[in-house]
């Protein structure tokens, strides 16, 4: 953000409390964009026994995550994790649980994840471009963002969840070992 939200000036970079903040110059405006991070739903949608993982448009061949989505106003995380997996993928189900909570830095975001058990026919939406059903054993996470949220319920349903040892890219994407091609 480089223009002041309230009244449009350039901001400028302060310290406030040791951090750097873009402040508004403008002494009657005074606004301070803070940064906060982006509360993020990510949904691990159980499907026919098991693991859907899709694949973003933008996304390289071959990376797959579960399927995330932004907080509306005046929803519920869990009201937002059911909507995302109608509008992203035409299914309905039901939160089984509630896996945990993981701060994102490299995209400023809080990721809020959610198990999901879902039914019906897969249409995907535009963002995304291909899905794989992947068993539960050959998950893969990434050691970050989504990925620490897949090893957690790894850990949950009592299976071993070790991270892939990759450099970390910079989306938080799953990569299967059925993606490879074996
Ligand atoms: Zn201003």
């Amino acid at each position: 953000m480089n223009f002041c939200p309230q009244c449009g000036q350039a901001l400028e970079e302060r310290q406030i409390d040791g951090h750097p903040r873009k402040c508004c110059p403008d002494k009657a405006c005074a606004s301070i964009a803070w940064n906060n991070p982006t509360p993020v739903i990510a949904v691990l949608v159980e499907y026919e026994g098991k693991v859907l993982l899709a694949r973003n448009a933008a996304w390289k061949e071959g990376m797959f995550s579960v399927i995330t989505g932004y907080l509306e106003a005046g929803e519920t995380p869990e009201e937002c994790a059911l909507r995302e997996l109608g509008e992203e993928l035409g299914l309905s189900g039901r939160i089984v649980s509630t896996i945990g909570h993981y701060a994102f830095p490299q995209k400023n975001q809080l990721i809020l994840a959610f198990h999901v058990e879902a039914e019906g026919e897969i249409r995907l939406n535009e963002e995304l471009v291909e899905f794989r059903l992947v068993p539960r054993e050959k998950l893969k996470p990434w050691n970050f963002g989504t990925g620490l949220a897949v090893r957690d319920w790894l850990i949950q349903q009592g299976l071993p969840a070790g991270f892939l040892q990759f450099p970390p890219p910079t989306l938080a994407t799953i990569e299967t070992e059925s993606s490879t091609g074996a």
